[in-house]
């Protein structure tokens, strides 16, 4: 049994990494909810950045969540390959 079957909400080609001062920033974590065009950033009720994990699969690659973060703090890894995007 794969890994993914195992933990079904577990992603399987995409990971996010987010320094932790920037989660518990509320308006970085508002900006990145808004920019992420598939919805893996969301705010919880205390307005800290949730990961949303069941969508990081469906991440188009398009580094606006890393434009929207200071640099450095954001990684977006790409498990299929190894690589990672950051700035
Ligand atoms: S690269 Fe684009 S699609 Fe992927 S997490 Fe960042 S904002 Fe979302």
């Amino acid at each position: 049994m794969t890994a993914a079957a195992e933990h079904p909400l577990t992603a399987v080609f995409i990971d996010v990494e987010v320094e932790d001062a920037i989660a518990k920033d509320p308006e970085i974590a508002a900006r990145l909810e808004e920019v992420c065009p598939v919805d893996i950033f969301a705010t919880r009720d205390d307005r800290t950045l949730e990961i949303v994990q069941e969508n990081l699969d469906e991440c188009v690659l398009c580094e606006l969540c890393l434009q929207a973060a200071p640099q450095g703090t954001i990684e977006v890894k790409k498990l299929y390959d190894g690589t990672s995007l950051k700035r």
